[in-house]
């Protein structure tokens, strides 16, 4: 049959009371921006080396502490770039030789492939599996740097943080998992993310949580004959995010909506609360699929289903795509997956921001457009 998408129209009671599923950027909140648009005039489009700015990146470096429960002795290190620059810091700036790296889709297979480019490197070994499924670290004394994303967004395969070694420092991508998902500070030795995914903001930055062994690398990198570009330098960003400021200019607009992020999520109850909500989001989405004879999840194995990112097969039959040009048309946006994945499926974020009722009308809208077009 062939369809419009443009001229099926849901019935109101299936449209989300926000459609933005999208698995980063995503959905921030009106109270975030209402925030922001009630600072006085002058908030935007001063120093950034002066009170007004510091304060604000102390206040967020503050409450991402109390949000991770972060060891005294952690730090937190943020800069400009986002995720994908941090991948090029750590090339630079902590891998000394040799490093292992697990890839699984297309967020870890990046980070290995810069690392297995760079020169002045030497020993890079990627292990990995197919999408859908999680490969192990094979520790091993050749290694002093082992990789591995949280989760992987393009997927939705989520691996559970955890030290497959007492040697060796762990670096995890945690860019979408990091508050959809728990984590245990004493597992890792830098856990770095990025505003537009689980913390609901914008882009352009990013965040790492270092261990104190992770700050002794990064200055035994730096004491050592490498050139290292400055941007790319995190001791320079170490120096700097002790001071409560980056190195270069930062976009106040995003560290001011992250912050107020991050108060919300403290004051109903921190990572506990925020880890639920992706829980419940999530779930209600698996169990949806597994009791709709058109739809399963792609990730067979339960224990590393994404908490953030569902991602769910449909039967050959009804076209995913279709379904996903549908609800655009409606308004509900973003769910479609991730193009180089190349499957029949759908992939909807749960991050903590998205409301539960949210996804149950989602759920319902999918429904009803399947019902429409097969
Ligand atoms: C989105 C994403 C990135 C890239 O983040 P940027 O801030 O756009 O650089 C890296 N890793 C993972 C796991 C991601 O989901």
């Amino acid at each position: 049959m062939t369809v419009d998408p443009q001229n099926l129209k849901l019935p109101s009671e299936l449209i989300p009371k926000d459609g933005r599923f999208g698995a980063g950027p995503s959905k921030v909140r009106q109270e975030q921006l209402s925030a922001l648009a009630n600072q006085n005039k002058f908030y935007l489009g001063t120093s950034h080396r002066q009170k007004p700015v510091k304060n604000e990146v102390a206040k967020l470096r503050q409450g991402l502490r109390e949000f991770f429960q972060l060891p005294d002795d952690y730090e937190i290190i943020l800069g400009n770039g986002g995720s994908t620059l941090f991948w090029d810091a750590a090339v630079f700036s902590i891998i000394q030789a040799n490093a292992q790296f697990l890839s699984f889709g297309e967020f870890g297979a990046k980070f290995a492939a810069s690392a297995k480019a760079a020169t002045h490197l030497n020993s890079i070994e990627v292990i990995k599996s197919d999408p859908g499924t999680a490969p192990d670290f094979l520790p091993s004394s050749d290694f002093d740097i082992y990789a591995t994303p949280h989760n992987e967004t393009s997927t939705g395969v989520m691996k559970p943080v955890k030290r497959a070694s007492d040697q060796g420092l762990f670096l995890i991508d945690a860019t979408s998992a990091a508050a959809g998902a728990l984590v245990a500070p004493e597992e890792f030795d830098c856990y770095y993310f990025a505003p537009q995914k689980s913390f609901g903001s914008e882009g352009g930055l990013f965040v790492a949580l270092a261990s104190p062994k992770l700050v002794e690398q990064i200055q035994k990198v730096k004491q050592s004959n490498r050139f290292i570009p400055p941007i790319l330098d995190l001791s320079i960003a170490l120096e700097n995010s002790r001071l409560d400021q980056t190195y270069n200019t930062p976009s106040l607009s995003t560290i001011f909506l992250m912050r107020e992020q991050v108060d919300w999520f403290n004051q109903n109850g921190g990572i506990k609360w925020t880890a639920a909500r992706s829980k419940a989001s999530s779930d209600h989405l698996y169990q949806w699929a597994e009791n709709k004879n058109y739809l399963s999840p792609f990730v067979q194995d339960k224990s590393i289903r994404s908490t953030v990112i569902a991602t769910i097969d449909f039967d050959k039959e009804i076209e995913a795509d279709l379904v996903a040009k549908v609800l655009r048309a409606n308004g509900i946006v973003d769910v479609e997956p991730y193009r180089k994945l190349g499957r029949n499926q759908l992939r909807i974020a749960t991050f903590p921001a998205i409301e539960l009722s949210d996804i149950q009308t989602l759920t319902a809208a999918i429904d009803w457009v399947v019902s429409q077009i097969h």
